[in-house]
């Protein structure tokens, strides 16, 4: 079993402001985590387990007992207090402190009292409990392990920061043998190569946008891929659906079936999985919850809060692909040209709040889902509207849509416009040339984005708080 760590950026810096102290002296925080049950990754076919931020705490004044540069030990009252409220709600305690002047690695004084706090969660909260250290080290080092008992920890396989910037802080083999990545390499360093090996990305949607994704993330040298789609190929989509041929229509292949073999006979050396279905089907969940980024590029509205939601429980960004074209009234050109990438994650307002998502035909696709005979009496008695006519849809555009997208990852990762990270919001008029990035606001009671009880809050009880 190899624990993940993620922790949202905006944690990182209330840590970082807490646990600022003069003279190189250690300070400490708490900082509980939700739990991300993994049965079976796609991949690896292995058991995992994500943990994710969900709440900083200071530690107490009146618990200070001593620091100094070396150590610090406080008096476990308020640990235990935590360890209650953990219990109670099902979260994990973890433990920050850092080494303002180093060294970057757990002192045997961490180990001693680390192993000592593990024990005490163990006797209160049973054989089970466990308990998460991370250290801060310097300016920017990150480390982190995980107790399940008190005698040996285990160090995080994956630790992740992400806000407006992805972070990747494990250290990974390197990548500089793989030489179809050289070129790429000469631009942005072996390192994003490496990164970029290393990532498990979901594409929700294998049309237009999202072939034309898959492909080139696998080009850009993304390790692991999981394509989620529920539709055969037919022939209107030949003019944009990426690996696609006559005779796979002719076949009545799948679309992720399609797009897996293309990836998979260009011998790059990249997992790619199909999985035929809707994206909220329960058999999928531990695909999705294995996902370190998600692409969605899907015209379901139903399947974009899915993912509203997905990003925010188990902080795995989202970056939502739009493309709209409208035609002129009278024949010919077109009146609005459209891209539009929207990424979605904890601190930024969601799909719904933008407008993006349209809840009453989520809830008529969830009908037609169901119950596709009571959706057919609806529609006949005009209860619901029914899918409109088919959006136009031109290759080049679906793929530059595609391209923006890619990008925003890329900058997150490498921020080669600046240092800002990606933007949440990106709209391209690919007609006038222009880019805007139009902001929102979280809407006043909106469950998603506006209160934080999700954020990081993983498995809970009925899943993702979905009801029905
Ligand atoms: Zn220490
Ligand atoms: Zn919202």
């Amino acid at each position: 079993m190899s624990p993940d760590l993620i922790i949202q950026e905006r944690h990182l810096t209330e840590l970082r402001a807490l646990l600022a102290r003069d003279h190189g002296v250690e300070a400490s925080a708490y900082l509980l985590f939700g739990t991300s049950e993994i049965k079976q990754d796609p991949w690896s076919k292995r058991r995992r387990r994500r943990f994710t931020s969900f709440e900083v705490l200071p530690v107490p004044p009146e618990d200070h007992v001593s620091a100094d540069a070396q150590h610090i030990t406080w008096s476990t009252s308020s640990y235990v207090r935590l360890l209650k409220r953990a219990e109670d709600e099902g979260l994990i305690v973890g433990i920050v402190h850092t080494h303002p002047t180093g060294p970057a690695c757990f002192s045997e004084q961490d180990d001693r009292n680390e192993g000592e706090l593990a024990q005490m969660a163990r006797n209160r909260n049973g054989k089970s409990a466990e308990l998460i250290s991370v250290l801060l080290a310097g300016k920017d080092q990150i480390l982190a392990r995980l107790w399940v008992d008190e005698r040996e920890p285990i160090p995080m396989a994956h630790l992740r920061v992400i806000g407006r910037t992805y972070r990747i802080h494990e250290r990974l083999p390197s990548t500089s043998g793989l030489e179809h990545l050289h070129r790429q390499g000469l631009a942005f360093g072996d390192q994003l190569n490496t990164w970029l090996r290393t990532l498990r990305i979901g594409i929700v949607g294998c049309g237009g946008t999202g072939s034309a994704t898959a492909m080139l993330l696998a080009r850009l040298g993304v390790g692991y891929l999981a394509l989620f789609d529920e539709d055969t190929a037919d022939l209107t989509n030949l003019n944009r659906l990426h690996g696609s041929k006559r005779s796979d229509v002719d076949a009545m292949r799948s679309k992720v079936e399609i797009v897996a073999r293309e990836i998979t006979e260009a011998g790059l050396g990249v997992k790619a999985h199909a999985m035929k279905g809707w994206v909220g089907d329960p058999t999928f969940r531990d695909a999705l919850k294995s996902c370190d980024v998600i692409f969605g590029c899907t015209d379901d509205h139903s399947g974009r809060l899915f993912l509203n939601r997905l990003a925010h429980f188990y902080l795995i960004p989202v970056i939502d692909i739009g493309l709209a074209i409208t035609p002129n009234d009278e024949g010919g050109g077109v009146k609005d040209l459209s891209g539009r990438t929207t990424v979605v994650f904890p601190g930024a307002p969601c799909l719904m709040c933008r407008g993006i998502v349209d809840p009453a035909k989520a809830r008529e696709e969830d009908l037609r889902r169901a119950s596709p005979e009571e959706y057919e009496r609806q529609k006949r008695e005009a209860y619901v509207r029914g899918a409109g006519n088919p959006a136009p849809a031109v290759v080049t555009f679906t793929t530059s849509t595609a391209c923006m997208a890619i990008d925003e990852l890329l900058q997150a990762l490498v921020g080669f416009r600046g240092p800002e990270g990606w933007a949440w919001n990106r709209l391209r008029r690919f007609d006038l040339m222009k880019d805007r990035v139009p902001g929102a606001l979280s809407g006043d009671h909106c469950p998603i984005c506006e209160s934080q009880d999700y954020w990081g809050r993983g498995d809970i009880n009925p899943f993702m708080d979905r009801v029905g």
